[in-house]
């Protein structure tokens, strides 16, 4: 068809007409023209060679014997693949041409003899081109068809993996965090139903147990384009707490951001983790008192003396000793508290009294490490665990004194933010790197892992602290520069007695 025949003809015509010097003048103009013509003087001749060759174009008598051009014209348009070939009719002046019938059984257009050559010419290329133009849309309609079936089997294969996915899946809007889709596993773990979750925010459901892990992996997000296995707690509807991986993409739907939120839940494997870890140090703990005691007993001779090196190596004993009973202990003490085993005590206290004994307990430190500790407090009560809070203190205190130079000052600050207290933790150390500010307040988690030999910390402080801050319902956490320091936050209830007095002022 075009496509052949464009590579040496304009295009493929076929002629019938029973008048055979009508036939060689048409022929011989077309021919002229460029075309490739093929004449027959019979309507039956014609049919037939239409359909072995469908040409590009047909020119047909309108009377002829045995078959006239009507019915020749009717059997081209029942034959599938002759059906859309474009038909002129010719007619001779003398002839009555039924034109209505002509464009009924299918005709295009017609011409009258004697032939006007320009004429012919005309109307037989606006016709070549309606023809191309029909034939490159039909293609491109069935490129289309292909493509959006392509398309959607493509869409429903994925469809198909977001719904039977193991991991729940929730895909959310960039700007306001609200859910535009969410998978079976997602509504089973959460324990909502879709109308409850669809178009809302986690937030407005209180699903994030610390929304702020949430707003700070938003924030990476902007810059990193994804973040894997954040670990955070959510809060289902009945209330229970379950911890997840978290991992969240940027995804471009339709030229709009959204969030591609995927969890893995390990709320039963951190809870056989954490009975494991507990039920190993439980064991630990007798026979390192019995060992501790050994060594004790060595070091002040009362079994014989020891050389210099003897002396060294059970120096070395002791501390190691001595630093995994810290361990121990701190895995106990964070284990108890995170499962309520040990429960707060609170009562009234002077929140300036406590800042300033948390400074005195880590007063030499300070000086052995040449820091400078400052307290600028407020005089407000809170209702806290008073051993717990200065534990949480002092322990934020060691950290900052630990990650700065000599020389350097370290700053324990409180201010009052009704119901709350805010206390602050500054120093002006190494800092901490934007990707681990949720990760250390994690056990054993540390930026540097040489940290634990270096400075002698177990990554098991900051989680404690945020065990005992969230019995308290308080709130922790920290804002860092890298390379400039860092300044932890603790949020603490005032006492109903500081809340009264401050709406009265
Ligand atoms: P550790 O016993 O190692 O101090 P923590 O849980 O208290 O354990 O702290 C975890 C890690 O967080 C530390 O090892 C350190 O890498 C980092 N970190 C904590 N506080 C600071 C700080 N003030 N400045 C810099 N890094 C800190």
């Amino acid at each position: 068809m075009f496509e052949s025949a464009t590579n040496k003809f304009k295009a493929d015509i076929l002629v019938i007409d029973d008048t055979p010097e009508n036939l060689a003048l048409l022929s011989q103009i077309l021919k002229d023209k460029g075309y490739k013509v093929r004449s027959v003087t019979k309507g039956s001749t014609g049919l037939r060679g239409a359909k072995a060759a469908p040409p590009d174009l047909i020119l047909l008598d309108v009377k002829m014997p045995e078959m006239d051009g009507y019915q020749v014209c009717q059997h081209l348009k029942a034959e599938p693949s002759t059906k859309d070939i474009p038909v002129i009719f010719i007619s001779a002046l003398g002839d009555v041409l039924d034109k209505v019938k002509a464009f009924k059984v299918g005709g295009v257009d017609y011409i009258t003899k004697p032939l006007q050559v320009e004429e012919v010419l005309a109307r037989i290329e606006t016709h070549l081109t309606i023809r191309r133009l029909q034939l490159q849309l039909q293609t491109r309609n069935k490129q289309l068809q292909q493509e959006i079936a392509e398309r959607t089997a493509a869409e429903e294969k994925f469809a198909k993996v977001f719904r039977a996915s193991p991991n729940p899946i929730a895909i959310t809007t960039f700007a306001e965090s609200n859910f535009i889709d969410i998978n079976h596993r997602f509504l089973e773990m959460s324990g909502y139903s879709r109308g409850e979750v669809m178009g809302k925010s986690a937030h407005s459901l209180n699903l994030w147990v610390d929304p702020e892990i949430y707003n700070s992996a938003i924030k990476i997000l902007s810059t990193n384009n994804s973040l894997h296995n954040q670990e955070c707690q959510i809060r289902t509807k009945k209330g229970e707490i379950k911890t997840i991986l978290l991992s969240v993409e940027t995804i471009e739907l339709d030229g709009i951001n959204y969030i591609l939120n995927i969890i893995n839940d390990i709320t039963e494997r951190k809870h056989l983790e954490d009975e494991f870890i507990s039920l190993v140090s439980h064991e630990l703990r007798t026979p390192m008192s019995s060992i501790i005691g050994a060594l004790d007993l060595l070091k002040t001779h009362h079994l014989g003396t020891f050389t210099e090196k003897g002396e060294q190596v059970i120096n070395i004993a002791i501390n190691n000793t001595e630093r995994l009973i810290r361990l121990v202990n701190d895995i106990l003490d964070l284990e108890r508290i995170k499962s309520g085993k040990i429960t707060m005590q609170p009562a009234n206290y002077n929140a300036d009294e406590l800042l300033n004994q948390a400074k005195q307990a880590m007063q030499s430190m300070a000086d052995k490490a040449q820091i400078n500790l400052n307290v600028e407090s407020v005089s407000a009560e809170i209702f806290v665990d008073s051993d717990r809070i200065l534990q949480t203190l002092t322990n934020l205190l060691s950290n900052a004194i630990k990650f700065s130079e000599p020389g350097k000052t370290v700053w324990l600050r409180s201010k009052v933010y009704s119901p709350y207290l805010q206390i602050e933790v500054q120093d002006r150390g190494r800092g901490i790197p934007p990707d681990k500010l949720q990760l250390i307040f994690e056990r054993f988690q540390q930026v540097d892992a040489s940290d634990s030999r270096s400075k002698g910390g177990t990554g098991l402080g900051l989680p404690i602290c945020r065990s005992i801050v969230e019995q308290h319902n308080g709130r922790i956490w920290v804002e860092s520069t890298f390379g400039k320091g860092s300044t932890f936050y603790v949020l603490l209830p005032l006492s109903d007695k500081t809340i009264a007095i401050l709406n009265h002022q």
